[in-house]
């Protein structure tokens, strides 16, 4: 039978819920058990794709094309777990089904409530993830104990704990554990009043963990223990990771947390430890050989989470090269207002355009693509990033001066970047984003196909524009390389110059899929070639 994890959280909001469930996943998994992850989000947007990455960080893409929650992301990173829609659920999504069923008359004329509607779709979408050959199910709640819209799940992960029963689920709270100095000292109170209310609705952690900056001792965790109805030994402390947030799961073991997951649930399927491979990526991490500076250039630089798969692949990336990647996060209107950006652009390792939609800070990007290129530095342009080099050597290098998108400027002469016939298509049927994973094919002998190691490769898209397939015959006569199509050859999926050191820009998101033991390809060759380039910078 599947055994159950909750996962949820007290206090304060950004404690890193996502980042303990995936660590917990991630533990689990190499004890050889199979893991499923979830989250469920108490917000009313259907999925976060409509929200500002001011507001939320980055929409994280999976493979189905779900627009999903960035804590997804660490999911993915730390562990192989499937994700799929299944796998991110928010009040809005939940409403949206219990008002379509009862729309169809199939509540029987009763009244549909919270109790037992909502939450019998709340408890219908964790059990879905629990299918044969499952050994253990992660659902984290977002949000933190006390939000209004939090109590439908809490009140649904109290319900399933009773008919599963005590042996078969395990609830695990994550609280914050300050330390004041003018006391001197680490208070608990918050995590007793937080735990208290989960009580107070019925739910009794089996574990706490406290995330702390200092060490809790023995009397902390007591205390903690006797407020809190907990065994000592179930306080479990999460000290802020000193340099990455890959030690987490280490933290966690250093705590004997797995193994007493294990035996809790009775997982005698559990094999013991091997973190081989996760010490390894930890000690080159810690131990670089040389360092480079990146810069990438973005709209949200200055939001930390907006980005955040890119900096992490960056790491990733960095670590296959023996090499630590120094971020240069830049505001992309700076580039095209003060010279003084545009200088520090000129002396950087690696130039990466993320993604984006929007007008604003677009002719930033577009001139940080010209620095590049001139320059000769490394050039990563990743979907908006891929569309403003094209429109970027459609100005310079074809001489179109007005070329753009006609996201920004609908009439214009040389929409070099549109929408394409097939996106019309698309978009008349409601959907208007191309969305999820899609074969592309590879040129023989490009930098890509060269990187990849093979000709056919599935990335994650998520985007409405195109390169225009028009103007296609004029670039690649003006010296750029198409290096990848979609299968038909119309949709222009990857370009490449040739004649610059490292050049590479693409219509979709490599970075949703690098892992730090399985970097992605693309982040491994674009830190490759900052490196060389640092390097014949310093032999100049
Ligand atoms: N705004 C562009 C489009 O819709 C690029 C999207 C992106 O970078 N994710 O095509």
């Amino acid at each position: 039978m599947t055994k159950h994890i909750f996962v949820t959280g007290g206090v304060v909001s950004s404690l890193g819920k996502g980042l303990t469930s995936a660590s917990i996943g991630m533990l689990l998994e190499n004890r050889g058990l199979s893991v499923r992850m979830q989250k469920l989000d108490p917000y009313i947007n259907v999925d976060p794709g409509t929200m500002s990455p001011y507001q939320h960080g980055e929409v994280y893409v999976l493979n189905d094309g779900s627009e999903t929650d960035l804590d997804l992301g660490h999911y993915e990173r730390f562990t192989h777990s499937p994700l799929s829609s299944d796998s991110n659920w928010t009040t809005g999504r939940i409403y949206t089904k219990v008002i379509e069923k009862e729309r169809r008359g199939a509540y029987l004329g009763k009244t549909v409530q919270v109790i037992p509607h909502v939450t019998d779709e709340i408890k219908g979408c964790i059990k879905r993830l629990a299918t044969e050959g499952v050994d253990v199910v992660i659902t984290e709640i977002g949000g933190t104990i006390g939000d209004i819209e939090s109590l439908p799940f809490l009140e649904a992960i109290r319900q399933f704990g009773q008919e599963v029963g005590k042996e078969n689920c395990i609830y695990i709270h994550l609280t914050l554990v300050p330390y004041l100095k003018a006391a001197g000292e680490l208070k608990t109170k918050p995590t007793q009043h937080s735990v208290g209310q989960l009580r107070q609705i019925g739910i009794q952690p089996d574990f706490i963990i406290c995330r702390s900056e200092r060490h809790l001792d023995r009397s902390d965790c007591e205390k903690i223990a006797l407020f809190c109805n907990v065994p000592s030994n179930h306080v479990v402390e999460e000290l802020d990771a000193d340099f990455s947030i890959y030690q987490v799961p280490l933290a966690l073991v250093d705590n004997k947390l797995d193994q007493m997951i294990v035996e809790r649930l009775g997982l005698t399927n559990a094999r013991a430890l091997d973190l081989t491979d996760w010490h390894n990526f930890l000690n080159a991490l810690r131990n670089p050989k040389k360092e480079v500076t990146i810069a990438v250039v973005g709209k949200y630089a200055e939001h930390k989470d907006a980005y955040k798969s890119i900096y992490e692949a960056l790491v990733h990336g960095g670590v296959a090269n023996e090499a630590s990647v120094r971020i240069l996060r830049i505001l992309s209107e700076n580039v095209s207002d003060r010279e003084e950006t545009r200088a520090l652009l000129e002396t950087v390792d690696g130039i990466l355009l993320p993604g984006g939609f929007g007008e604003r800070g677009v002719e930033g990007k577009i001139d940080a693509v010209r620095i590049a290129r001139e320059r000769n530095i490394p050039f990563f342009g990743i979907c908006l990033g891929m569309q403003c080099a094209v429109i970027e050597y459609a100005r310079n290098v074809l001489g179109f001066s007005d070329a753009n998108s006609t996201e920004f400027e609908p009439g214009i002469q040389h929409p070099v970047i549109c929408l394409m016939e097939e996106q019309r298509d698309i978009a008349e049927m409601g959907a208007t984003m191309r969305l999820g994973s899609q074969p592309t094919e590879l040129l023989v002998g490009s930098r890509s196909a060269s990187a990849y190691g093979c000709l056919d490769i599935n990335e994650r898209h998520r985007h409405r524009y195109e390169f225009n397939y028009s103007y296609r015959d004029r670039f690649i006569d003006a010296g750029m390389t198409i290096a990848g199509s979609s299968r038909n050859g119309k949709l222009v999926e990857i370009v490449e110059l040739d004649d610059h050191p490292w050049f590479v820009a693409v219509q979709f998101h490599p970075e949703f899929k690098s892992k730090p033991t399985v970097p992605h390809p693309l982040f491994k060759a674009f830190v490759a070639a900052a490196v060389r380039h640092k390097r014949n910078e310093s032999a100049e």
